[in-house]
């Protein structure tokens, strides 16, 4: 059972998670939404990090402190949401003052970026394990959500992708490489900007967490719409084409997730404005009729995937 079925089976079927007046949007996008009042909306999600399994355990805590929230935070912007305040739960194997020291400073470092309070959490002893739950508002009716995609949309993404993907071989065995490649890795910037010039004009989003090619999937599977990507149309970064070669790049950039860009529908009378205003944004493809992903080669010939993205169990 795959991760995807196991939250369907279990959490989404389940009598607890049933609509309610307050519940607009429950499981199954990057935040809940929950009616605050007749004009806004509060945006909730939340993520976790373990130790060994997420990130090395001898990481530089500093480091750890810094994504934990970047990635959490990251589920903001793919709504369009503004930040308001995060909760912290801390598993510690044992009470290390030089680690916390370290890691309190980089949540702290990303906090002040993101422009988002601590209000709460709960500390216990364990394997080390960290999670993060994000609040954010949005005025009622502009959330971007996964549904929504329209036949005839451009598909796009906020800006380079596969970077995450080209640090990790090198965060694993802690190779002091690249630092632009490093840094995507460990302090991606939400696009929290972006997420707000595109309220009411995309018509679906998502932040690429687990690989532009799975995470369209979830665009296309909630909108009932397939999405076309045009693999020439991918930005190459050059520092990833420094260290890979072009196959690899490709791969990165389709499977490899930890992008932290968002993918996004727009209606073509939308572009201008929105490349004038977000530079970095490049159009990847379009919406069609149909169902599912797909990528195309320089002959606009589909490419076969050996996998689409990362999940955390597999069937
Ligand atoms: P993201 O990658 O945007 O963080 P996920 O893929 O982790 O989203 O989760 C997909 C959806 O499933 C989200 O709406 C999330 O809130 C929900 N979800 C994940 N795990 C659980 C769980 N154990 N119980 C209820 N809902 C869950
Ligand atoms: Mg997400």
């Amino acid at each position: 059972m795959g991760e995807f079925e196991l939250i369907e089976t279990y959490f989404k079927a389940s009598f607890c998670a049933m609509a309610t007046n307050a519940m607009a949007l429950g499981i199954g996008d990057d935040c809940a939404l929950l009616n605050l009042n007749q004009n806004n909306q509060l945006a909730i999600s939340t993520d976790t990090l373990v130790g060994g399994s997420h990130f090395p355990i001898d990481a530089d805590p500093f480091l750890v402190g810094q994504r934990v929230l970047a990635t959490t935070v990251s589920d903001l912007a793919a709504m369009g949401a503004t930040p308001i305040a995060f909760t912290l739960a801390l598993t510690l194997p044992e009470v290390n003052e030089s680690w916390l020291r370290g890691f309190a400073e980089g949540l702290a470092d990303k906090a002040k970026q993101c422009q988002i309070s601590l209000a709460g959490g709960d500390t216990t002893k364990g394997p080390l394990t960290i999670t993060a739950t994000v609040l954010g508002e949005i005025p009622k009716g502009n959330a971007l959500c996964r549904k929504g995609a329209q036949v005839g949309d451009l598909l796009c993404v906020s800006g380079y992708i596969g970077l995450g993907a080209g640090a990790l071989p090198f965060v694993l065995d802690k190779l002091d490489y690249s630092p632009i490649l490093l840094k995507e890795y460990w302090s991606p910037l939400p696009q929290l900007e972006l997420g707000l010039l595109l309220r009411g004009k995309a018509t679906a989003c998502i932040d690429i967490s687990d690989g532009l090619v799975a995470d369209c999937g979830h665009i296309a599977n909630a909108s009932g719409v397939a999405l076309m990507i045009d693999s020439e149309l991918l930005p190459y970064h050059p520092e990833l084409s420094k260290y890979y070669d072009k196959k690899q790049c490709l791969s990165f950039m389709l499977t490899g997730g930890d992008d932290y860009q968002l993918a996004f529908t727009l209606p073509e009378k939308e572009w201008a404005q929105i490349s004038a205003q977000y530079p970095s944004a490049q159009i990847i493809g379009s919406v069609q009729a149909g169902a599912g992903v797909t990528v195309l080669d320089e002959n606009k010939q589909p490419i076969i995937l050996a996998q689409q993205g990362h999940q955390h169990f597999r069937s």
